[in-house]
């Protein structure tokens, strides 16, 4: 079914549910990793019951004896190729500007990481006249299409899964 313009989002009262509740790559609630904990792929820190990809903090944590070197859940994702939301993105608008749409959602990747590492897109692919970003995240795929939305108009879809643990969005323009 499509939904037109931006009705799909509006209208939805379970989207803060989309948050990793039930991902089972997350740690049961309440339970902390132990020790000094480091991904090994994208050395997010993890402290304090959360992850950090902050330089500074790996080098510090770096360091130390007996760290845990793990791989964080997203890299985990991105590895076993699971992502939490496809944003897809088409039509004659896209292929005009596509540079300037790119770096905008890569400038979404890099503020959603900097906030929480485990949100981030995990691949791009361009194929035939689109281009589909892969996310570890349902919630940053939802942002992408609203923030395209946001910035050029054009029509954005959402397709949640029952669970809201998977998101598809489609924006074409
Ligand atoms: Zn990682």
């Amino acid at each position: 079914m499509k939904v037109p313009r931006e009705l799909g989002y509006g209208s939805s009262r379970k989207r803060d549910k989309i948050y990793a509740e039930n991902d089972p790559y997350l740690p049961p609630k309440g339970k902390g990793l132990a020790g000094v904990v480091i991904c090994k792929d994208c050395t997010a820190v993890y402290h304090n019951k959360k992850w950090f990809l902050d330089a500074k903090l790996y080098e510090g944590k770096k360091r130390l004896k007996n760290i845990n070197w793990v791989i964080c859940p997203a890299c985990k994702k991105t590895k076993e190729n699971v992502p939490s939301g496809v944003v897809t993105l088409k039509g004659d608008f896209l292929k005009q500007h596509k540079q300037e749409i790119m770096n905008l959602i890569h400038n979404e990747d890099v503020r959603s990481k900097k906030y929480n590492p485990l949100k981030r897109i995990m691949k791009i692919n361009e194929k035939g006249d689109g281009i589909e970003i892969f996310t570890t995240s349902a919630k940053l795929a939802q942002r992408i299409g609203s923030i395209l939305f946001k910035a050029y108009d054009g029509e954005v879809e959402y397709k949640k899964d029952v669970n809201a643990k998977f998101i598809r969005v489609e924006w074409r323009r």
